[in-house]
């Protein structure tokens, strides 16, 4: 059966995925099973995406009540899980309103039309362009490629769109001579996700906050990855003791369901009007519902903590493999967005972990990226450990 599918795949499929050779049927918790009955402990989540685990049931019950009650009827009308779920992430983060689409590319997109509109209407017809960081990654669309900062995402789609800087992340000085006086926005991710987990220097969020401030330029942060718990904070900026004007969210928010969330303080947000921008899907009922009880467990049971007291540890478990491997580079990262850089190639690494029943990601050719569900045990990462210990000699 899986050579089947697989075999049908690459006929019907567009070809934009380079897919490992398994087929996955069913999952419950950390762990995947494919349709040859082999199972993997889940070290990729969907990519960031389904941090309460696999199959989770009652995300599963919530999803199921919702989907036998409403569907959809588009944002002509109020519905109520979509208000419950603004109202939770309102008063659990700096902003104070929210717009719902299904993706993060359409979150960042509207992020990129908020901050450009938001100085139309204060009359600064010039403020248009946004400072982006160089290995960034915001997406596929063509606003989103454009805002990236990696060649390779934009290739062959010229001409990008107009209107976007790169600067090098965590080079304050290069951030404050790109800032112009066209400039509307400085967009940025916390924590480099797919650019190679990449984590910002000791106070250097704080001096963009300032260097926003000291210009009145727009400070959007990207935290579709870092989002929902991923980093030990329920937002990665709660981490660096200052706030964005606008935050995008995506990946977990529904632990696997597609949404995607632009939120904003007050002041900024107010430069959305009726008809401004819109979704047909975005905030649907059944996945706001979905959604609803992501949150809620998170907040309820503690996984955050847990996130934080675990990926600590994993941490120090791959320090210890680097003091024994010379081909680890380097260790990094944040709560459960954890890294390895290799002096090789990684992708024989993740086929022989693959192999041995573990799925890690390998992100910009020679770094190791784990993005497991936040509720991952000890006992997991020790044996995912002792995989990489066997399979680097
Ligand atoms: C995944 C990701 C995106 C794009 O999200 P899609 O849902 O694939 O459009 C944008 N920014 C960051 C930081 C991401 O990790």
């Amino acid at each position: 059966m899986s050579r089947d599918i697989k075999a049908k795949a690459d006929q019907v499929i567009a070809k934009t995925y380079k897919r490992f050779p398994i087929v996955i049927e069913k999952g419950k918790g950390c762990t995947l099973w494919d349709t040859d009955g082999k199972n993997y402990t889940d070290f990729v989540a969907g990519i960031a995406v389904c941090n309460l685990g696999h199959a989770h049931p009652g995300v599963s019950k919530a999803l199921s009540r919702q989907a036998d009650t409403l569907f959809h009827v588009s944002n002509l009308y109020y519905t109520v899980p979509q208000v419950e779920l603004a109202s939770w992430l309102t008063e659990n983060s700096f902003a104070d309103r929210v717009f719902f689409c299904n993706s993060g590319a359409e979150a960042n997109e509207a992020a990129i039309k908020l901050a450009r509109i938001y100085f139309k209407e204060k009359g600064e017809n010039g403020r248009y362009r946004i400072v982006s960081m160089e290995h960034s990654f915001h997406g596929r669309t063509m606003a989103t490629l454009s805002a990236t900062g990696q060649d390779k995402i934009k290739k062959g789609f010229e001409p990008v769109l107009e209107g976007f800087d790169h600067v090098p992340f965590n080079d304050i000085d290069a951030l404050r001579s790109k800032i112009g006086s066209s400039t509307c926005a400085v967009f940025i991710e916390p924590i480099q996700g797919e650019g190679g987990v990449r984590c910002p220097d000791q106070g250097y969020l704080k001096a963009v906050r300032q260097a926003c401030d000291e210009t009145g330029t727009l400070l959007i942060f990207d935290e579709i990855q870092t989002g929902i718990g991923r980093t030990g904070k329920l937002f990665a900026y709660e981490h660096f003791d200052m706030e964005p004007d606008i935050m995008t969210l995506a990946k977990a928010l529904a632990n696997g369901l597609p949404i995607g969330a632009m939120l904003a303080r007050e002041e900024v947000a107010d430069a959305f009007g009726p008809g401004s921008h819109a979704s047909t899907f975005g905030g649907t009922p059944v996945v706001t519902a979905a959604s609803l009880e992501v949150v809620r467990v998170l907040s309820e049971e503690n996984i955050i903590d847990h996130c934080k007291k675990v990926g600590a540890y994993f941490k120090k478990r791959l320090s210890w493999l680097k003091n024994r491997h010379e081909s680890i580079e380097d260790v990094r990262g944040m709560g459960l967005l954890l890294a390895m850089k290799l002096n090789m190639e990684g992708d024989q690494i993740v086929t022989s972990c693959m192999e041995k029943g573990f799925l890690i990601n390998c992100i910009q050719g020679s770094i190791l990226r784990f993005i497991p569900p936040l509720t991952i045990e000890k006992e997991e990462i020790d044996a995912l450990v002792a995989c990489l210990d066997e399979v680097l000699n």
